[in-house]
């Protein structure tokens, strides 16, 4: 044990939190060898947080015959895998690799369908206990989140990296799996921490250390950089991330207009995004898993347009309107795709929702097989002077008044719109009812 340092610990035990001399190898409170270590420990609050090889863990904490054998979570008639253990991964097993060739890679792996139900469970235990911590908690996908602790440290009585191994320790006791913690001052530096030592990992990761670390990377490591921009860039003679490190801030602004200064920021470690929580921000949305996978566009247009009607009538009775219309897919191997569009005033209108999500479904039609489809609408607003801006709105809106009135008193099947009438609903289909939901269910699992 060592004397309290002013500028807060630099070096404690992940298993027993005690204060250690930043020189030693082992706890010298419990022996433990799982120290963290950071010369400016105490000033780092934000933190990002990812569940270790999760779809995998979880399976192996519900059967621990298999916790010390390769599993991997795929299979049946979705032919790919969705996640790997580590064990697995030594073999060169990798999520989205055809199952065929992962099991060449690794014949004696046990392979778990997924239970996507069981994993949002255990997922969202986790993102409690997180919320516990702080109401700064930003939601990535299933399984990671981003959490700013500033201010945090009166409240719990100890540093962030302390409140965070805790945190993790706490996981692993309570809900079965493990976690592994990125700390640093930002977003974008809290995320390449959390990758540095996984899995079970805790790594601390400042400024100046991330400048040297990211110098040797290729461009395209800064996230939004795509094989596009990255072509650009190598164009100019940045192929490193060295290279925008020295380059001028306005001559790269000059070069590169639309995202100069945010490269050269971010090349620097710099990134002011806040950690938002998706408090209050609210999506209203339908969304249905098909029952055999579906790939061509008249028959996802189909599903489309009633799921769009649910969402509007949902939208309708909670007299709410919205400005940001989101399509969200889920391939046949558990990608998800989520694409949205804002308008200029919002709507509750089944018909424009529809047009929009069509608009954005058709670029998405490129062979692929998908397996579930949702329409959502968010920033929403009152929705009494929704959808009376223009002329063609106020003509659309009246006549889906109309609509609704007549189903209002003579039921849904009353009248039927448009794309819908083919028959009587096929059995392809197994709807689920439109929900509230938060934006962060639309997102990706990790
Ligand atoms: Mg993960």
């Amino acid at each position: 044990m060592t004397l309290p340092d002013p500028a807060g610990p630099r070096c404690f035990c992940r298993d027993c939190l005690a204060d250690l001399d930043i020189g030693g190898r082992r706890c010298s409170a419990c022996g433990s060898p799982r120290l963290v270590r950071h010369r400016t420990l105490a000033s780092l609050t934000i933190a990002h947080v990812d569940c270790d090889a999760f779809y995998a863990t979880v399976e192996k904490r519900d059967n621990p015959d298999i916790a010390d054998k390769p599993v991997i979570i795929g299979g049946g008639k979705r032919g790919v895998v969705s996640a790997a253990c580590y064990i697995a991964r030594t073999y060169g097993v990798r999520s989205a690799m055809p199952m065929f060739r992962a099991l060449e890679a690794c014949p004696h792996a046990t392979v778990i369908p997924p239970d996507m139900a069981k994993y949002v469970r255990v997922g969202r235990e986790v993102r409690q206990a997180m919320q516990a911590l702080t109401p700064l908690v930003e939601p990535l996908s299933i399984d990671e989140a981003f959490l700013d602790l500033s201010g945090t440290e009166r409240v719990h009585g100890m540093i962030p990296a302390k409140v965070l191994a805790r945190f993790a320790r706490n996981v692993e006791r309570d809900v079965g799996i493990s976690v592994s913690v990125g700390l640093s001052c930002n977003k974008f530096l809290a995320k390449i921490a959390s990758d540095l030592d996984k899995p079970r990992g805790f790594a601390a990761l400042d400024q100046d250390e991330a400048r040297i670390m990211l110098a040797e990377k290729p461009v395209g490591f800064i996230f939004g950089v795509g094989p596009a921009t990255q072509e650009r860039l190598l164009q100019r003679g940045f192929r490193i991330i060295a290279d925008l490190q020295k380059a001028d801030e306005i001559e790269l602004m000059r070069q590169f207009p639309s995202d100069g200064r945010r490269l050269w920021r971010l090349a620097r470690g710099i990134d002011d995004r806040r950690v938002e929580p998706d408090r209050g921000a609210k999506t209203i949305s339908s969304e249905t898993t098909f029952e055999t996978d579906i790939s061509d566009f008249a028959s996802l247009e189909k599903i489309l347009w009633r799921l769009c009607e649910r969402t509007s009538s949902r939208l309708k009775s909670s007299e709410v309107a919205g400005s940001t219309v989101t399509l969200k897919l889920k391939t046949a191997d558990f990608r998800q795709r989520t694409r949205s569009q804002s308008i200029a005033a919002p709507t509750q209108l089944a018909t424009k929702i529809f047009s929009i999500c069509r608009e954005m479904l058709a670029k998405e039609i490129d062979g692929t097989a998908f397996r579930l489809m949702g329409a959502g609408v968010s920033a929403l607003r009152d929705g009494s002077p929704a959808d009376d801006t223009d002329m063609l709105d106020r003509r659309a809106a009246h006549a889906e008044r109309a609509v609704d009135s007549l189903r209002k008193k003579f039921g849904s099947a009353a009248v039927i719109r448009g794309i819908a009438y083919d028959g009587p609903e096929k059995a392809q289909e197994s709807p689920r009812p439109a929900r509230l939901q938060s934006p962060s269910k639309m997102s990706a699992p990790g």
